[in-house]
């Protein structure tokens, strides 16, 4: 494409949903600025942290098994093209103790769209894994596909990306666009400078709804979520990556964790949705009561690390829609401006086939996304 002929997107928001955006922007021609306050992945963003997980299992929301499927394939190729490992295919195990709605739900799907499994009894999980507690599992779903992405890394690779590809950075915030007579001709920066464009696209993660108080709102919520690292034996492989997957608990919560990686500590979190936070000004200190349940929750799975130190702690934020999907549709006063967000907790690993799938809506001028549940309408109803 003729410079004169590329359109110029500004992408506010460098984490996993507007780098990739601004990536295959980028990569479809246009001239792309991207704009982020603190930078991709940054210690306050939702893709910030080391590392999330990969996985195609998504009980009966068939949306998001293939998305992650895409995304996986996507994963690949960049990692392919950058020479850079991001992907850890060690394989997610989901145990499935009394309620198996999920995982029932989820075994059609799967099969269906090629994802490879296998399905395991709970005494194969105990041979298999000595280290967990199968006492009371009854099967489980294993995918060998599945694993976990480097995060923060990622979202900086991403960046490094977009800007030899000919992208454009800036480290600014953005202050809450007004458009006017159905466009949005500009937004303006906390420098006071403002940044004139064809088309917008807002993947501003929990900050959306301060952005756009009247069309997001409480729409988009941020969930307090904490996260610990637990420290193994020393010595003591078993609950590292050469010894076991990532792992999914719906029991009475819904916990999950990545096995020790990178000679880090062994990762535990409760996906439980935590009080709405304001993702700006809150103290990331973790709280007594998240790491007592997660205490309870090792020491029960994994009897050997009861009362194992913990090593480091993070506190995070889901951006939460009210149903758990994505938000991808144009702003309802600005056809020229898109608002994707609403990651809800498992937005990541969807990263490169959102920014793939943003890019292509974007460009070709398309009134809506194809997925009625991407739409803001859906609040409507
Ligand atoms: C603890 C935790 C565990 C998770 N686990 C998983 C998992 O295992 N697997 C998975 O797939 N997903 C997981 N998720 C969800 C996933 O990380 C998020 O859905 C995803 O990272 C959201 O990306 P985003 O780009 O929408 O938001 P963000 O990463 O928050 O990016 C938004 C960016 O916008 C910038 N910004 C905001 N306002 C402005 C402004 N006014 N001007 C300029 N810039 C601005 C911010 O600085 C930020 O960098 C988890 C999330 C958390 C918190």
């Amino acid at each position: 494409m003729q410079r004169a002929q590329q359109p110029h997107i500004v992408v506010v928001g460098a984490g996993a949903f507007g780098g990739w955006t601004a990536l295959y922007l980028r990569r479809q021609g246009a001239r792309v600025t991207l704009v982020d306050a603190w930078g991709p992945g940054n210690s306050r963003a939702s893709s910030g942290g080391e590392t999330r997980v990969i996985r195609a299992t998504y009980g009966d929301r068939l949306v998001y098994t293939r998305m992650a499927a895409r995304a996986l394939a996507l994963w690949k190729e960049n990692e392919k093209r950058w020479q850079r490992q991001l992907y850890h295919g060690i394989g997610v195990l989901w145990l499935v103790e009394s309620d198996e709605q999920y995982e029932k739900a989820a075994l059609p799907i799967l099969r269906s769209e090629n994802v490879r499994i296998e399905e395991l009894s709970g005494s194969d999980v105990s041979r298999r894994y000595p280290q967990i507690n199968c006492d009371r599992v009854r099967w489980a779903i294993f995918e060998p596909d599945g694993g976990y992405l480097t995060a923060r890394r990622a979202c900086a690779t991403v960046l490094e990306g977009f800007l030899a590809e000919g992208g454009e950075y800036r480290q600014l915030a953005v202050q809450p666009p007004a458009p006017s007579g159905g466009q949005l001709s500009n937004v303006l920066l906390t420098d006071g400078s403002r940044l004139t464009a064809d088309r917008f696209v807002f993947a501003c993660g929990p900050w959306l709804g301060s952005l756009f108080p009247d069309v997001i709102g409480d729409r988009v919520r941020a969930t307090r979520q904490e996260v610990f690292f637990f420290g193994t034996p020393p010595g003591d492989q078993r609950f590292t990556e050469s010894a076991m997957p990532v792992w999914a608990d719906h029991g009475t919560a819904f916990m999950y964790g990545i096995p020790g990686n990178e000679w880090r500590g062994f990762k535990v979190a409760d996906d439980t949705r935590g009080p709405v936070i304001d993702p700006t000004t809150e103290s990331r200190v973790p709280s007594p009561e998240a790491l007592k349940a997660a205490r309870d929750y090792i020491a029960y799975r994994f009897p050997d690390l009861k009362g194992a130190p913990v090593l480091e702690a993070r506190v995070c934020q889901y951006e939460e829609s009210p149903d758990e999907h994505f938000i991808i549709d144009r702003h309802p006063a600005a056809e020229n401006a898109w608002i994707v967000g609403g990651g809800s907790g498992h937005g990541f690993k969807h990263g490169p086939a959102v920014g793939e799938l943003v890019a292509r809506l974007v460009l070709s001028g398309a009134a809506a996304p194809p997925d009625a549940q991407f739409r803001l309408s859906r609040f409507a109803r």
